[in-house]
Parts: structure tokens; sequence; C-alpha cells
């Protein structure tokens, strides 16, 4: 199986050369053309799997095909995780005029408020920082009305540490008609839950 029989475009393919992603990981195979398909994803994943790009690489093809901010919110435990990622959405989307903001506590929040007041394409946050800012200012909220897609990385994790609350306010200010994708190292009775409450068809996918 190589990128581009997952349905990834040309560009996309070249960037995973470049970066020694000689061929699909076992998530990536399964899940890349399901979340192209616009279904919800609950992948069963650890780190190291290469789960990041098997959710980033879609969402970057559809959003160079209508780049608008903001496209994605990817919530993630910690900080070290949401800088993490954010390194890997610019490295694999170096071909685009890619904006990326991430967004997590302990940070000044009046630059992370005009910040995405900016519109950034792909907002990286952590649950308790992003519940903040939406709750702050009534112009927050408004950024993400058109938001694509949802990402719950290290889902398990997210739920464990008691983000209901904050995932209330995240889930109340997307549209319904987004993808959610959720990874996570173990199955969990809440993920199954945070699945049924998704209007989308889900696939789920276990090692
Ligand atoms: P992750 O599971 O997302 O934490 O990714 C672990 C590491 O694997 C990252 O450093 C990626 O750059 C790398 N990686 C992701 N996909 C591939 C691939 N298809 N081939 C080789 N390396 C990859």
């Amino acid at each position: 199986v190589t990128f581009s029989d997952l349905g990834l475009s040309e560009w996309i393919v070249q960037t995973c050369k470049e970066l020694v992603m000689k061929k699909p990981t076992a998530v990536q195979t399964h899940c890349i053309p399901k979340i192209l398909a616009g279904l919800d994803v609950l992948g069963i994943a650890q780190t190291g799997s290469g789960k990041t790009a098997a959710f980033a690489l879609p969402i970057l093809q559809r959003l160079s095909e209508t780049p608008f901010g903001v496209f994605a919110l990817v919530v993630t435990p910690t900080r070290e995780l949401a800088y993490q990622l954010a390194e890997q959405f610019r490295a694999l989307g170096s071909c685009l005029n890619l904006r990326c903001s991430v967004v997590v506590g302990g940070m000044d929040m009046l630059s992370q408020t005009q910040s995405l007041l900016k519109r950034p394409h792909i907002v990286i946050a952590t649950p308790g920082r992003v519940k903040v800012l939406l709750e702050e200012n009534p112009d927050i909220p408004v950024v993400f009305s058109k938001t694509k897609f949802l990402v719950l990385d290290e889902a398990d994790r997210v739920l464990d540490v008691g983000f209901e609350e904050e995932l209330k306010v995240i889930f109340q200010c997307l549209p319904r008609n987004r993808q959610t994708l959720l990874f996570s190292a173990t199955m969990t009775k809440d993920l199954e839950t945070l699945l049924e409450l998704s209007a989308n068809k889900a696939y789920f996918y276990e090692a």
C-alpha cells in the first residue's frame, strides 16, 4: 500500500517522501481513506504508530481544497503534546501556507486571543485553556463556527483527567456537521459514549 493508494494528493505523497515516510503505517492505511470519505473515526493506536499523520494528512488535504480558518481544532491533554502536534502539522503542511496556533495553559491569554481572532487554519489546544478562551470573549466561538474537524488526541487521557466540562463547552461551539476523530491508546466507556453522540457514521479501528 502507498500513500497515493489511500486517496492522498500528489503534493502530500511528495511531502511524505521528503519526510522519509516511505509507506503508510497500519493506522494510516486504515484510517486515512475513512477520514477522506467523511466518516468519524475512533482509532485505538499507541504513540509511535503514526497516528498523528493518520489524522493530519487527510485534514491537510481537505484544508488545501478549501482553505479557511479555523478548519480543525485538535485537543490534546498536555502542553508538550500540543507543541509536538504543531510541529508535525507544520512539517506535513510545509507546502501550504499553513497557519497553526497552539493554545495551552501558562501562556499569555491576550496574545492567544489575538492569534485565534486571526483565524489560523489549525488550532491545537489543551482543554482547559480553550474553554476559558471560548467563554471569555464572545468573538472566539464565532471563529470556530465553520470548523470541519474536531480531533481528540490521546482521548482516553483527555477524558481521564476529568475534562467533561471543558469538552462540553468545546462541543457546543463547533458545528454539528463537523467530523470527529478520536485517537486513544485504550478503549474506554467514555469514548463509546462520545462516539454515540456523534451525528456521523463512525469507523472503529483497533490494531
Ligand atoms: P506518532 O505515532 O504520531 O507519535 O508518530 C511517531 C513518529 O513516526 C513520528 O515521528 C512520525 O514522524 C513518524 N511517522 C509517522 N508516519 C510514518 C510513516 N508512514 N513512516 C515512517 N515514519 C512515520
